[in-house]
């Protein structure tokens, strides 16, 4: 097989979804390209991330070897209480890294060419194995495969699947990141090496150290990662997203948007609420940023020959921290489906299709329970579908 006679995947969306398609897919010699809405570089998405052993399959599927480490390793979990005591600990070992750790190191084994910034896909047609994709400006273009890894608000579903939508939790996560000299001697010695946790009524938070926005992964140069789930009631979201520059957005406020009113407020309710260390955490952190907890499951993820991955066919809640392996294993399993040569490519890809969606929805229904538990809600309810 040639460069120019290898199958071409086009890949929807460039986030982490997107880009372990293409590594994977490369790996057995297809050829893709990676059309992403975002002109801009997406390296400053950042949030902490647990590195699962699938993410670390698909690297090495892909043949990405990483120079250094690719995270930062804690060994205890401990529960802390509202007044800052320990009042719980377990040897439960994990690696904790980036979103723009594992960005950075799958992009950098990509050519220029493959990746296209700045490229909206509005909608696309298949016809004799080949599936047409048409993006905003009049751009066209044809491949064996679409991949859409577009994230939970993906274009590619909606076309495949206009009533299937997240839906919201009840219940959002404030983030942040801080650097790690930036906490004095004894908070450091109390979260160093631990993956931290308050657990508080209808409330969570969760703390560990991840790498550096250069990827240092040395003590003194990482960041402490927070995520702090509180509930909010839904009439409330419109005015809790809506950023500095008035503008309210449908799933969360990004780093850098939250009006100074309300950063004050967040820090108040973490000097009322929060373990001191945790609240020190909330305060140092210079952007805050709030997401959506949501919930998505898709009944298909294949459709001739266009494919769901990632975010676009499953959310599952980050209490499972899962989501980006899941990623990982729809990608790596993809590449070995398509791999095979003894059967057509649709059953290829129908027989990939029956593992991913168990998988899928397993997690997903995992992530609710835990929710349900962690923020006393109440809701068995199986993931929800608009309409
Ligand atoms: C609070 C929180 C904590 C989390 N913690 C973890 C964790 O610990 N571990 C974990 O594994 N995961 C975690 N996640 C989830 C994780 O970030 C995602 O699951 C993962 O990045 C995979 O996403 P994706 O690439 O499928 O979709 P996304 O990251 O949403 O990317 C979709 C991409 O598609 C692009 N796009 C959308 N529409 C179009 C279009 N029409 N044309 C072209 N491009 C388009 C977007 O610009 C975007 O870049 C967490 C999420 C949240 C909210």
């Amino acid at each position: 097989m040639n460069e120019t006679s290898a199958p071409r995947a086009l890949i929807v969306g460039g986030s982490l979804g997107g880009l372990l398609a293409a590594i994977t897919l490369r790996a057995i010699g297809w050829r893709v390209d990676v059309f992403e809405r975002s002109p801009h570089a997406l390296d400053s998405r950042g949030g902490g991330i647990v590195l699962q052993p699938d993410v670390l399959h698909a690297f090495h599927f892909a043949g990405l070897h990483h120079p250094g480490t690719l995270g930062v390793a804690s060994g205890d979990r401990v529960f802390l209480d509202a007044g800052g005591e320990v009042v719980q600990r377990g040897w439960q070992p994990q690696t904790q890294t980036s979103w723009n750790m594992l960005y950075g190191a799958m992009r950098a084994m990509l050519p220029d060419a493959c990746l296209h910034p700045g490229q909206v896909l509005e909608r696309f047609e298949q016809a004799g194995g080949q599936v047409r994709a048409h993006f905003a400006g009049g751009r066209v273009e044809t491949g064996d495969l679409l991949v859409g890894a577009d994230g939970a608000r993906s274009t590619v579903r909606s076309q495949l699947l206009p009533q299937v939508a997240p839906a919201y939790a009840g219940y959002v996560a404030w983030r942040g990141l801080v650097p790690e000299t930036r906490l004095d001697g004894a908070d450091r010695a109390l979260l160093d090496g631990v993956f931290a946790f308050q657990q508080g009524e209808d409330h969570q938070l969760l703390e560990y150290l991840v790498p550096g926005e250069d990827g240092a992964t040395a003590p003194g140069r990482r960041r402490w990662n927070w995520v702090w789930y509180r509930k909010v009631a839904e009439q409330h979201l419109p005015a809790l997203l809506r950023g500095r520059d008035g503008r309210s957005r449908p799933f969360s406020l990004p780093p850098g948007q939250l009006p100074d009113a309300r950063a004050a407020a967040l820090r108040a309710d973490a000097d009322a609420l929060l373990a001191p260390v945790f609240a020190r955490l909330v305060g140092l952190t210079e952007e805050p940023f709030v997401q959506l907890i949501q919930d998505l499951a898709v009944p298909r993820m294949v459709f001739g020959r266009v494919v769901l991955v990632g975010d676009a066919a499953f959310v599952p809640r980050p209490h499972t921290a899962g989501s980006t392996a899941k990623a990982a294993a729809n990608a790596l399993a993809l590449a070995q489906a398509l791999a095979r040569s003894d059967v057509p490519v649709e059953q290829r890809l129908r027989d990939w299709e029956v593992l991913q969606l168990r998988a899928g929805t397993t997690m997903t229904r995992w992530g609710m329970q835990i929710g349900a538990r962690i923020m006393g809600l109440d809701r068995a309810a199986p993931p929800h579908t608009k309409g």
